[in-house]
């Protein structure tokens, strides 16, 4: 899937970032990995497709993605808002559940 920013990477993606893992309407947040440096639709894709852990990001880099318009944001930003910042597109509530795997929380 090519994009604003980049190629996000993953198994069975769609044009909005879904993978096999994660398929709801609301599940189109790519998540950037430290360690690679490439995008990812999910950790469960990074950890079937890269050769090591998921590098976790600084709080303050911008290292969520919407797949849907390909707004960047940084941990700060994405946990304070529910929608899109740049379309408008619902993100999943239960995403957050998932941020110590993509952020640097400790
Ligand atoms: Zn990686
Ligand atoms: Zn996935
Ligand atoms: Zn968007």
């Amino acid at each position: 899937m090519a994009g604003k920013g980049g190629v996000v990477r993953g198994r069975g993606l769609d044009e909005q970032g879904r993978c096999a893992h994660y398929q709801s309407e609301l599940d189109v947040i790519a998540n950037r990995c430290a360690t690679c440096g490439q995008w990812w639709a999910c950790f469960q894709c990074h950890r079937e497709q890269a050769d090591h852990p998921f590098g976790r990001m600084p709080l303050d880099v911008p290292a969520a993605r919407c797949g849907s318009c390909g707004w960047e944001m940084d941990y700060d930003e994405y946990s304070r808002i529910e929608k899109c910042g740049g379309c408008g597109h619902p993100f999943n509530p239960g995403c957050s559940a998932h941020a110590p795997l993509y952020f640097k929380l400790q």
